[in-house]
C-alpha cells in the first residue's frame, strides 16, 4: 500500500512528508523501493498539515515524533513547522531527521525557525570530506554542500537542545574519519548499518 503518512517503529512515530529530496544518495532506495519494514513510503501525493495531524492522532503514546521519510522533510518547511507547533502543544518530543540542506534550499538559516518546535535534529553527513560527500550523496547544490551541512550542524548545536550526526556504514566509507568530523563538530555520532537501513527508520 502506498501513501503511508505516518508509521510507527519501536516507541516512535515517523512522519512521511515528502518523497522529494535535494540529494540522490548512492545507497538510497527512495526512488526504486522506498520501503521500511511493512511500510511502503511511496507517496502519490504529499499529505496536507490536516492529513498529518489526523494520522498522528494521539502523540502522547510515543517517545518521539520524528519527521523522517524517504525524502527531505525541510522541503516542506512551513508545513513541518505548523505540524511541529501542534505536536509541541500536545507535549510531544519532536525530532527532525534531515540531510542538512535546509539553509541552502531557503538561502537563509532555517535553524531559528526550529527553536521551540524541534527538540532534536539528526543530520546525515555520510562522508568525512567534501569530495566523498559529493560522490556519495550527489547533492543538488554542488561540491560546496558538505561545508554548508557542517555549518547547519554548528548552528543547530548552538540553538537547539539536541543535535546528532549520522553516517551510513558503507564498506567504502571511512567511518572513523566520519566520527572524527562529528567530534570536531562536538556532536554525538551514530552509524546506520546499510543492510539494515530499510529495516529501521534511517532515511534522512
Ligand atoms: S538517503 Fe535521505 S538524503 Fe539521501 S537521497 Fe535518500 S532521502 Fe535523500
Amino acid at each position: 500500500m502506498f501513501n503511508t503518512i505516518v508509521y510507527s517503529l519501536k516507541q516512535n512515530l515517523y512522519i512521511n512528508l515528502t518523497n522529494r529530496c535535494t540529494a540522490r544518495c548512492v545507497f538510497c532506495p527512495r526512488v526504486s523501493r522506498p520501503v521500511i519494514k511493512e511500510y511502503n513510503l511511496r507517496l502519490s501525493y504529499e499529505p496536507s498539515v490536516e492529513d498529518v495531524i489526523g494520522a498522528v492522532r494521539n502523540s502522547a503514546v510515543y517517545k518521539e515524533i520524528v519527521f523522517c521519510g524517504f525524502g527531505e522533510p525541510t522541503l516542506r518547511l512551513y508545513d513541518l513547522l505548523e505540524i511541529a507547533d501542534w505536536l509541541k502543544s500536545q507535549g510531544a518530543k519532536v525530532r527532525l531527521n534531515t540531510n542538512g540542506h535546509g539553509n541552502l534550499i531557503y538561502r537563509r538559516s532555517i535553524v531559528p525557525d526550529l527553536i521551540g518546535r524541534i527538540d532534536a535534529v539528526s543530520v546525515s553527513l555520510n562522508a568525512p570530506d567534501a569530495a566523498t560527500y559529493y560522490r556519495i550523496v550527489r547533492p543538488d547544490f554542488g561540491p560546496q554542500t558538505y561545508h554548508a551541512v557542517k555549518e547547519f550542524i554548528k548552528e543547530c548545536r548552538q540553538m537547539l537542545p539536541e543535535v546528532g550526526v549520522t553516517t551510513v556504514g558503507l564498506p567504502s566509507l571511512d567511518v572513523l574519519q566520519c566520527e572524527r568530523v562529528a567530534e570536531e563538530l562536538r556532536t554525538p555520532f551514530k552509524v546506520h548499518d546499510l543492510w539494515k537501513q530499510t529495516e529501521s527508520a534511517t532515511a534522512a
